[in-house]
């Protein structure tokens, strides 16, 4: 029996609360509130530019020690905190921050991994800007925000790679194990971060996944040089070190139907099966070899290591004039990527204007900086090959804002006369996904949304079958890492409850 077991029923809790008052005290006495409000932001250190377009290592080189804590001290440690309301999963960002003000990296890791099982991934690619750190109070005083996410990605990383303290630290709750056994399709961030939570409460879990390399996006779409993948390994093993197996290569509706694994004794089913089915724009052209969905590229280079070729098999299209279609981040990454490949001129072709690009803010900084050419307002309308089929060239079309439309964005409107040419040898298709389709068709009585997205019940993620449920881009379409991992998280509590009722 453990010390805490011996209290009354939350003393324990009561007391560490009452320890924590006293230590956040003695800092906000060290340190007043004109002084804290009087520091800069700190800047996440980089490569630079000239140097980073040739290579695919990170282009953010975290933050040390020293540069933490200064921006630790930062944080007001308010008492109604603008930045947890802002966070998808409520991490208590005031209390985290303050274990790394305090030097105790530990705690600040628990404390992020109670709500966060991914947390060097999410201070890395999650869109802070428009979530807790535009929700932090020092916003409303005029000031820079607390950089949460460099904060949150400094003490992943410190802790699981530099110390080598691995990737164990809370691994091992003592739970009571439950025998039943839970299925999860899809190795994304919802998949994952639905198997961690169901794992933690004590139930066998399996994570089947098409590819070779769990992750989803992560692995697949996201390039190395914003998530290096020994910081996504490492995530994974945090997540198997709970008991979480993980089974690649096992395309469910394939290598076996959903009713063969419920033969097999799994009794609850979450589907994180994501949106990996490119949209094109069907436009004359679109089928001349140089042009690419933004996902078969981006496999090509991330999961097949084409940036590699031949020391890997997969070969990469070399462009010397690249053109990317799209405003986000999938077409960020693409056209970053296609510049490290050697193009002499990467460019961004997007039909609205630069206000309303969906793609994260440092991402755009980073490509200008990087030299990548952004052309608003414009859109191809058909490509333009030689006599071996290869793509030479596209046409555009320039276009005006008009009014709103059903994304409450502005409608781009053609302006009738002003097309134009340029030359190009590859063109990358970044105009969104829609769900995987392959599984999710195969289940009769499965309800679907207009555009092939599992339908399910928001608070629960429960869908129209009993014991199945859904969660990411398979319900939201493209989206992002941590409304997956939100999805994943409420599923989990929703089939706990799911089972402890049958
Ligand atoms: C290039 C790119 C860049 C992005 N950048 C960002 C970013 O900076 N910030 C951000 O927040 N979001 C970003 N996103 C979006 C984000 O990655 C996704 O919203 C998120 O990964 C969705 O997670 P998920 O778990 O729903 O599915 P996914 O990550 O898509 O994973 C789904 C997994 O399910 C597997 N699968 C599908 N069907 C089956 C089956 N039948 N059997 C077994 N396995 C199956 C797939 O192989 C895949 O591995 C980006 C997306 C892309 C493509
Ligand atoms: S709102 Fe900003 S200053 Fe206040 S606790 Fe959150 S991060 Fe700290």
């Amino acid at each position: 029996m453990s010390r805490t077991d011996r209290l009354e029923p939350g003393q324990a809790e009561r007391l560490l609360r009452e320890r924590e008052k006293d230590w956040r005290k003695a800092l906000r006495r060290e340190l007043p509130i004109q002084k804290r409000m009087a520091i800069e932001r700190q800047p996440m250190p980089e490569q630079e530019p000239g140097v980073r377009v040739r290579n695919f290592k990170e282009v953010n080189l975290g933050y040390t020690l020293e540069l933490a804590r200064v921006e630790a001290r930062r944080c007001l440690d308010c008492g109604q905190p603008g930045c947890v309301a802002g966070c998808p999963v409520a991490i208590d960002i005031p209390t985290f921050i303050k274990y790394i003000e305090a030097g105790e990296l530990e705690k600040a890791l628990e404390k992020i991994r109670e709500t966060n099982g991914l947390p060097a991934i999410c201070g890395r690619v999650c869109p802070q800007e428009v979530q807790c750190e535009k929700d932090c109070n020092l916003v409303r005083a005029g000031k820079a925000p607390v950089a949460i996410g460099h904060l949150e990605r400094f003490v992943a990383d410190y802790l699981c790679l530099r110390e080598g303290t691995g990737a164990g630290i809370s691994a091992s709750p003592e739970v009571t194990r439950r025998p039943e056994k839970i299925a999860v399709v899809g190795s994304g961030p919802g998949g994952l971060t639905a198997a961690a939570d169901l794992a933690r409460l004590g139930y066998r879990v399996t994570v089947f996944e098409a590819l070779h390399l769990p992750g989803g996006v992560l692995a697949y779409g996201i390039p190395e040089f914003r998530l290096p993948r020994e910081i996504l390994q490492s995530e994974i093993n945090f997540i198997k070190a709970l008991g979480v197996e993980i089974k690649t290569n096992f395309i469910v509706g394939r290598t076996a139907s959903l009713e063969d694994l419920r033969q097999d004794g799994y009794r609850a089913f979450f589907l994180g099966t994501g949106a990996g089915l490119p949209s094109f724009m069907n436009i004359p052209g679109e089928n001349l070899l140089g042009v690419y969905s933004a996902n078969e590229y981006l496999t090509r280079v991330n999961l097949m290591k084409g940036f590699r070729f031949p020391e890997f098999d997969t070969p990469v299209p070399r462009a010397r004039r690249a053109a990317v279609i799209g405003g986000g981040n999938v077409a960020m990454d693409a056209v970053r990527t296609a510049l490290r490949l050697g193009a002499e001129q990467a460019t961004i072709f997007y039909r609205r204007s630069r206000a309303e690009m969906p793609a994260r803010v440092e991402e755009v900084k980073h490509a200008e900086e990087e030299g990548i050419v952004f052309n608003f307002l414009t859109v191809p309308v058909r490509f333009l090959g030689n006599d071996r089929g290869q793509l030479q060239g596209m046409v555009l079309q320039r276009l005006a804002l008009g009014e709103p439309d059903s994304s409450g964005r502005p409608r781009p409107v053609p302006i009738p006369g002003s097309e134009f040419e340029v030359e190009v040898d590859l063109a990358v298709v970044a105009i969104g996904q829609s769900p995987n389709p392959l599984l999710i068709k195969q289940l009769p009585g499965l309800k679907l949304g207009r555009w092939g997205n599992v339908e399910v019940d928001s608070q629960t993620m429960a869908t129209s079958l009993p014991g199945i449920y859904a969660g990411g881009d398979a319900v939201r379409g493209g989206a992002t890492v941590i409304l997956a991992m939100g999805d994943g998280r409420r599923a989990a509590r929703a089939i706990d409850e799911f089972l402890r009722r049958e």
